[in-house]
């Protein structure tokens, strides 16, 4: 079975996220807090979020951004066809990225 070290080393290459330690020697558990730098696109906040949500596929934001973005899944799941301009911003920053 894949370490969760390992899991996480992969999580970071694929999503290009700097973590602000080296987490080796660590032992990691699902809840165990993670610390690393924003991936949005010229947010320099560091998240500090559980292991165990990076590896469901969360995205690594600081707290600032993840409420942006929850914010962005409220109006979309609301399906009122409105969208506030954060959520063209976000949208528009991540297709730049890839
Ligand atoms: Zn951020």
């Amino acid at each position: 079975m894949t370490s969760f070290y390992d899991r996480l080393q992969t999580y970071c290459e694929e999503n290009d996220v700097t973590l602000k330690w080296n987490y080796a020697d660590e032992k990691l558990r699902p809840f165990y807090k993670i610390e690393g730098t924003c991936t949005t696109d010229g947010c320099e906040n560091e998240f500090y979020v559980p292991l165990k949500r990076l590896l469901t596929g969360d995205s690594a934001f600081c707290e600032e951004c993840t409420n942006e973005h929850r914010k962005c899944e409220l109006l979309e799941l609301n399906g009122n066809g409105r969208k506030s301009t954060t959520c063209d911003d976000v949208e528009s920053t991540d297709s730049e990225v890839k």
